[in-house]
């Protein structure tokens, strides 16, 4: 299995501590005299005093006299913290000079910075840790910074499948570097000599229940700092500050009204102290602000959503109403195709369809269908003595009566040229005699005239039934039947129905 050694052995080169860090730390190792061997180094870098003294004069530490010197500041805030305070800025300013390719390092210190002071604040009033919460706090990512410094590729990776699975870092730094940043950091600060009372609570900082005892509750104290952090500098902070309540609430007891006001107090030292580390502030605000904006943007995402709810109905009932005026175009349409332009009546191919619709049904269900062929008497002659567009409007008035008299599930269409062909469904020979005489009797009783010219118009009327036959009758069959028996009409002296002959 890979170490977090091997791993370093293999493909790294750590990061060699900042040479002032080292004489800091050794400084305070040694008990006696330390102040004074901190001073000195400390002193040594002009500007590094300076940063020391805004810090130990910050409301960082609520000192009620503003200190000018380091042996005053150390009489005040204890030789731990100054040792702690110098030790944060040299390891800072060590890394801010890394190369950084795409890694955001300003944000990564900026979000570490506020870490650090949440992780004060909190172990403060959680009673736990000590001076070093800060530094811990301020290095916890340390090794997410070198693991990226190191493998930039594989880190954009990382950062890609968190964003892509959800999963939390350390288990997708694991599946990519079998190790996390927790180790990495450890390790790094480990083999820098920096005691465990810093390192040991990064080492544990996302796997508190794993830490030893001593340093657990440092452990999830970073833990909750780095999510107070995230609140201030990272994405949904609406959501993940009911989660940092909770936790809270649940680990130390503390009130919804203490963790606004410590949420609030991180903001408002971080401010300060990153302006220490030369580190721009970025957005932060104080969080009931950050959280009045958040619910600000609920509120229009919401009354947005609402909108595109509403935009949407109406939307889908323009497409309602619009595929209802298709459906009844397409109707019309189609009506048109089976219409007869001139008479309004159904045309030759619908009546063919319709034909062989019924004989199918009729077939299925035993019930008769018949057919009547309806022709007028000596059209030619009309047209002859009045003219074609009289004809037509003879047409028309014949078909009108045929519509008139016909029962509304007949069918009645234009054969061609002056013949009818109306189709009874449910019909036998008997019924379908019956009203063709009616139709017969229809047409010759009708008014039609022409510029005041009455115009005597007779039809003749062949007829078909499917009970004529003990067979299945065909389409063409009964068409021919009717057909044959119109001509015996015609040929029995017109104005009269034939039944046919099968
Ligand atoms: P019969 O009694 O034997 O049926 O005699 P008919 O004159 O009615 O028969 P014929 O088939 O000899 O003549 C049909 C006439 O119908 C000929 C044609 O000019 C006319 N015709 C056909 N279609 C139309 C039309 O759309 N409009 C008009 N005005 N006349 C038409
Ligand atoms: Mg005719
Ligand atoms: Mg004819």
């Amino acid at each position: 299995m890979t170490t977090v050694q091997d791993f370093f052995d293999e493909k790294v080169r750590l990061p060699s501590p900042p040479a002032i860090a080292l004489k800091i730390l050794e400084a305070v190792r040694e008990e006696e005299n330390s102040f004074d061997d901190l001073a000195r180094i400390v002193s040594s870098d002009p500007s590094l005093s300076v940063r020391i003294l805004r810090v130990a004069n910050s409301s960082l530490y609520g000192l009620s006299q503003p200190v000018d010197s380091l042996a005053q500041a150390t009489g005040m805030i204890g030789t731990d913290a100054l040792k702690n305070i110098a030790l944060s800025f040299v390891i800072v300013q060590e890394f801010q000079n890394a190369p950084q390719g795409s890694f955001d390092l300003e944000h990564f210190w900026r979000r570490a910075v506020t870490a650090a002071v949440a992780a004060d604040m909190l172990g403060a009033a959680v009673g736990c840790g000590g001076q070093d919460l800060f530094v811990s706090g301020l290095l916890q990512d340390l090794g997410v910074l070198i693991l990226f410094l190191s493998h930039p590729d594989g880190y954009t990776t990382v950062l890609d499948n968190k964003r892509v699975s959800g999963s939390s870092t350390c288990v997708v730094e694991q599946e990519q570097f079998a190790c996390d940043h927790t180790e990495v950091g450890y390790y790094l600060l480990s083999s820098w000599n920096l005691p465990d009372s810093i390192a040991m609570p990064i080492r544990w900082h996302h796997s508190a229940v794993e830490a030893e005892e001593e340093y657990r509750s440092a452990a999830r104290v970073l833990c909750f700092a780095d999510k107070i952090s995230a609140l201030y500098h990272g994405l949904h902070s609406n959501e993940k500050s009911s989660a940092v309540h909770k936790g809270l609430a649940r680990h130390w007891k503390l009130s919804n009204e203490a963790i606004g006001e410590l949420i609030d107090a991180v903001g408002e030292k971080s401010r300060e102290i990153l302006e220490v580390f030369a580190i721009d502030p970025g957005r932060i605000k104080p969080f009931s602000q950050i959280m009045q904006e958040a619910n600000e943007e609920l509120g229009e995402l919401n009354f947005s959503y609402e909108q595109m709810v509403l935009e949407l109905k109406q939307a889908k009932q323009n497409a309602e109403q619009l595929a209802l005026e298709l459906q009844r175009a397409n109707n019309s349409l189609r009506e048109l195709a089976y219409r007869d332009s001139l008479t309004g009546l159904y045309n030759h191919r619908y009546f063919q369809k319709v034909l062989e619709a019924e004989l199918d049904r009729a077939n299925r269900y035993g019930h008769p269908v018949s057919l009547l062929m309806v022709d007028i008497d000596f059209f030619k002659k009309v047209n002859d003595s009045y003219g074609h567009p009289v004809g037509d409007e003879v047409l028309v008035d014949v078909s009108n009566v045929l519509i008139r008299l016909v029962r509304s599930c007949d069918i009645v269409a234009r054969y061609g040229g002056e013949e009818f062909a109306i189709v009874l469904p449910e019909t036998g020979t008997t019924g379908a005699k019956v009203l063709a005489q009616r139709l017969r009797r229809g047409v010759e009783q009708e008014k039609i005239e022409s510029n005041g010219q009455p115009i005597a118009v007779t039809i003749s009327i062949g007829l078909a039934a499917t009970d004529m036959s003990e067979h299945v009758l065909s389409r063409v069959a009964l068409i021919e039947c009717s057909d044959q028996a119109l001509y015996m009409a015609k040929h029995n002296g017109r104005n009269r129905v034939e039944l046919g002959v099968i």
